[in-house]
């Protein structure tokens, strides 16, 4: 049943499904499942529901961005999404996973390495971490679905990419205002919007987005500020 879902979503969104992908994805859905009775990682409750909107809408992604051989980091990857599914999917990204809280952190380390995929785990404050040197400007791509509104997102995922590479916002079909909101605060970080990618999460009516940014110029050293100053006084 899973793998059936997966291999018709993969080939719906024109995405090659890697051989050993299927049991990867099949054992990450139990541990999360296992993992979300302890706490909150998905309200999504039934394999089915889990398989589209989880890894068929986060694989996705990689319709958006050519993601090959790229470093790749995902910011508020909670359960680990897009991130962990990204990485079964397209097993040459190097994934580095980034949470606030240590205990969804603890559970993605936990996994990975038991299923033997090669992914970091970061548990940082995102607005933190974007300061330092090891991290700043580093990613070729910077993905994030459900952290916040985009000018706000922007703010805290602009700083992690390269010049020249790009950030995948993963957001609602009705997400024209949010995206128009939020061209002051592109521009400020040294950003523009190139595209925004359209897509039907396969088996569903769901419409979902992700709105393609380019880095054209380094990000200004004072961003990101703190929290309560990115949520005040939004860019
Ligand atoms: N991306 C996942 C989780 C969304 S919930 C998904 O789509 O299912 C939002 C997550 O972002 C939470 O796990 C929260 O801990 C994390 N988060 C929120 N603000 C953050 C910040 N400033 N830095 C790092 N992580 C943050």
């Amino acid at each position: 049943m899973l793998e059936e879902i997966l291999a018709g979503g993969f080939q719906a969104l024109g995405i090659p499904l890697p051989e050993g992908a299927p049991a990867l994805y099949r054992a990450y859905l139990t541990a999360l499942a296992a993992a979300n009775r302890d706490f909150n990682l998905t309200a999504i409750e039934t394999e089915e529901g889990a398989a589209r909107l989880h890894i068929l809408d986060s694989a996705a992604v990689l319709k958006a961005a050519d993601l090959r051989g790229k470093t790749v980091l995902d910011v508020g990857t909670g359960g680990g999404l897009p991130g962990l599914a990204v990485a079964i999917a397209e097993p040459s990204a190097k994934v580095t996973l980034l949470d606030a809280t240590e205990k969804k952190i603890r559970f993605l380390e936990d996994f990975s390495k038991s299923a033997g995929i090669g992914v970091q785990c970061v548990a940082a404050r995102a607005e933190e971490l974007g300061h330092d040197p090891e991290y700043r400007e580093r990613f070729d791509a910077v993905v994030s679905r459900a952290v916040a509104r985009l000018r706000v997102l922007a703010e805290l995922c602009l700083p992690f990419v390269k010049v020249g590479g790009v950030f995948l916002a993963m957001k609602a079909e009705d997400s024209d205002e949010e995206i128009a909101e939020a061209e002051n605060a592109l521009n400020t970080l040294g950003a523009r919007l190139r595209d925004v990618y359209e897509y039907v999460i396969p088996g569903t009516d769901v419409t979902r987005r992700v709105a393609v940014v380019e880095k054209l110029a380094p990000t200004p050293e004072k961003y990101p500020r703190r929290w309560a100053a990115m949520q005040k006084k939004p860019l």
